[in-house]
C-alpha cells in the first residue's frame, strides 16, 4: 500500500515533513513523512547516522534532553498534534520508546525490573497476570527471574528492556535497534516474539533497525531513511525484492551509502 492510498484515520501515528534541529544549526532529519497504521508493524531502515533514532526521538519527545528540536512539520498521534506535549505526557498517551542500548536496572532482578515498569495505577493482580504474560513471551527471563539483571547476557536484557516497555501497556511500542549486537539466532527468537506480540495484542509497532533482513521478515511496510531523508517507503515483500536494496544489505554495498548503490544500479540496468 502506497502513502496515499493510506487513510489518515487508520493511523495510529502520523509524521507529516519533520524536520529536527540539534543545538539550533544541525539539521539531522529534513522533512521525514511516515505513517504507522493502527496495529501494524512498520519498520526505519537506513545506516548509521541517517536519523532513524532522531526520529524516534521527536516522536517520544526525548529529543528536548539532547538540544533537539522540531523545527517544521507535524506528529500526530492517534489524530492528535502531539509536537507541544512533554515527554511524561506522550507515555501517558501510549506511546513507549525503547531506546538503543538495552536499559534495565542492572542492580535489580529481572523480577523486580518488570515491577518496577508497571504503572501506578495497575493493581497487584494486573501486574501479576502481565509479569506471568511476560514470562510466557520471554521463558529466557522466567528462568533467570531472580538472578541480577546486570548478569543476563545481551539478549536477555533485551528480552527484559522489551518487558519492561509492554508492562506499560503502550499503544505504539518504539524499539531503536534491539538487534544490535545479538547474535543471528537470538535476533529471531526476539523478532519472532515481536510479531507474535504485534498478532496477539494488536499492538503498533515501530522497529528502528540497521538489520533490514531480519526487520523486513516480520514488518509489513518498510521506510528506508538516508542523509535525513526517506529514499524509499514500500511493503516489505516490495522492498526484499527490490535490488538496490539487496545489494546495499545482502553484500556488494559495503562502504557506499545507499545513493552510490541507487545510481550504480541504475547505471547497471541502462548499460544491460
Ligand atoms: P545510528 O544507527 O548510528 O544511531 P541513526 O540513523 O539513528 O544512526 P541519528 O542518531 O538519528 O542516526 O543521527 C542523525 C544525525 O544527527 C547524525 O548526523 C548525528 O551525528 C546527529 N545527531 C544525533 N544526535 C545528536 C545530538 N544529540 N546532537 C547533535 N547531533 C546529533
Amino acid at each position: 500500500m502506497s502513502q496515499t492510498e493510506t487513510n489518515t484515520a487508520d493511523n495510529i501515528l502520523s509524521l507529516n515533513s519533520v524536520e529536527v534541529l540539534y543545538d539550533m544549526v544541525m539539521l539531522a532529519i529534513k522533512g521525514v513523512s511516515i505513517e504507522v497504521p493502527r496495529g501494524g508493524m512498520v519498520a526505519l531502515l537506513g545506516s548509521n547516522g541517517a536519523g532513524k533514532s532522531t526520529t524516534l526521538k521527536a516522536i517520544s519527545g526525548l529529543l528536548r534532553a539532547e538540544r533537539g528540536k522540531v523545527s517544521r512539520g507535524e506528529i500526530v498521534f492517534d489524530g492528535k498534534p502531539i509536537g507541544d506535549s512533554l515527554p511524561q505526557d506522550r507515555v501517558a498517551m501510549g506511546i513507549c520508546h525503547v531506546i538503543e542500548g538495552r536499559r534495565v536496572f542492572e542492580h535489580m532482578t529481572p523480577d523486580e525490573n518488570l515491577e518496577a515498569a508497571a504503572p501506578m495505577s495497575m493493581s497487584r493482580s494486573k501486574i501479576n497476570d502481565e509479569k506471568a504474560r511476560m514470562y510466557e513471551y520471554f521463558p529466557r527471563l522466567a528462568e533467570r527471574k531472580s538472578s541480577q539483571s546486570g548478569y543476563l547476557s545481551g539478549g536477555e536484557q533485551q528480552m527484559l528492556a522489551i518487558g519492561r516497555a509492554l508492562m506499560t501497556q503502550p499503544r505504539l511500542l518504539m524499539l531503536d535497534e534491539p538487534s544490535l549486537g545479538l547474535a543471528p539466532f537470538l535476533v529471531k527468537e526476539i523478532f519472532g516474539i515481536l510479531q507474535r506480540i504485534n498478532e496477539e495484542q494488536g499492538m503498533s509497532i515501530l522497529l528502528v533497525e540497521q538489520n533490514a533482513v531480519a526487520a523486513l521478515e516480520i514488518v509489513s511496510h518498510g521506510y528506508l531513511i538516508e542523509n535525513g531523508r526517506v529514499v524509499m517507503h514500500d511493503t516489505a515483500e516490495a522492498l526484499k525484492a527490490n535490488s538496490d536494496i539487496q545489494e546495499f544489505y545482502l553484500g556488494g554495498g559495503e562502504g557506499k551509502n545507499f545513493h552510490e548503490i541507487k545510481h550504480y544500479s541504475r547505471r547497471k540496468r541502462w548499460l544491460s
